[in-house]
């Protein structure tokens, strides 16, 4: 590895994190990587570290300079007041079926509590459009998905990502969107970061088949690069309407740019983590991407540690749901 990919991985991390100063010269990090892309006069600062390792000849063949995310419009943070409108007419029934999700989306299920886990954002259902809201089947976002035109991205990809995975899932991991491998295959997760995914999973006693995998875009980005608001406003709520579907008793958010989509927050996933969150009524556990943790093992301890808190919200969910079936 070069100390152009060295220092593109550092900042990457950084980012990651939620950090948009950076410690090195008074360059912030997007600063460091534009001037990394060259789009960046030198003159602010030329005897940076960054220039110096592009006068060496280091700096090469730059990556793209990523936008920061702004969460999109119609996923803003809940605030309170009554869930107006849903992810389809079904959604509340479907949930209200389901255990101990609050159907109303907007309470603490009350068997959370002895857990004494910290509380995040909650979130209600999601505005949809009528037609997206009358997907009633999993297969019938899988048909809508590759159908889509709702953003440039169908023209680039190779095949839709659209999500695969139990139906009636425990556990939904949901990470930010498809790349190369998962591109070609038309699945989700099935390269380096897919196998360590599955090992994390293999940790906590669940095999692949038995949860339920999908990402915020259903198509790859050219060359991995983040979202845009517009293609998360334009493919979430495919999302939201899958969510209501499986209805699993706990999602796991990997990677920043998923956790700031399912909590509507733009605080890094360094914020996010650490916290437990409620979409439509469902515990959220955000921690890092399999793919950052490739990079980065220092970030696996932390991982383990949120996949523990994920599976403590399985076995209380699954407790209170068996207390509940005794009682009825
Ligand atoms: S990424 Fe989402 S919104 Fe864009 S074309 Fe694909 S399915 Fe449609």
């Amino acid at each position: 590895m070069d100390a152009r990919d060295r220092l593109r991985r550092y900042l990457e991390q950084r980012r990651e994190l939620g950090e948009s100063e950076f410690l090195l010269d008074t360059l912030t990090v997007d600063e460091a990587l534009a001037r990394l892309a060259g789009a960046l006069s030198p003159s602010r600062n030329p005897a940076s570290s960054v220039d110096r390792l592009s006068a060496a000849g280091a700096v090469q063949d730059p990556p793209p300079v990523r936008a920061p995310l702004v969460p999109p419009p119609d996923v803003a943070p809940r605030s309170g007041g009554p869930v107006t409108a849903g992810v389809g007419a079904d959604w509340r029934t479907a949930l209200a079926g389901r255990g101990p999700q609050d159907p109303s989306g907007d309470a603490w299920p009350a068997w959370m509590a002895p857990l004494g886990l910290e509380r995040g954002v909650i979130r209600g259902a999601p505005v949809l459009s009528p037609e997206v809201a009358a997907l009633s089947a999993l297969g019938d976002v899988v048909e809508a998905v590759a159908a889509c035109t709702g953003c440039a991205l169908h023209r680039s990809a190779r095949n839709p990502v659209p999500g695969t995975g139990h139906p009636q899932a425990e556990l939904m991991c949901i990470g930010e969107a498809p790349g190369a491998d998962e591109d070609a295959a038309g699945e989700p997760f099935v390269g380096e970061a897919g196998k360590l995914l599955t090992k994390i999973l293999a940790a906590i006693n669940l095999s692949r088949d038995a949860v339920f995998i999908a990402n915020v875009l259903k198509h790859r980005p050219p060359g991995n690069r983040d979202p845009s608001p517009d293609e998360m406003q334009a493919c979430l709520p495919f999302l939201w309407r899958q969510v209501a579907l499986v209805r699993p008793r706990v999602i796991l958010a990997l990677g920043r740019i998923s956790a700031q989509a399912i909590t509507g927050s733009a605080q890094g996933i360094g914020a996010l983590r650490g916290r437990v969150h409620l979409l439509m009524g469902i515990p959220v556990v955000a921690t890092y991407h399999p793919a950052a943790l490739l990079r980065n093992e220092a970030w696996k301890r932390p991982t383990w540690e949120d996949v523990q808190v994920a599976q403590r919200l399985l076995v209380a969910a699954r407790a209170h749901d068996a207390r509940a079936a005794g009682g009825a």
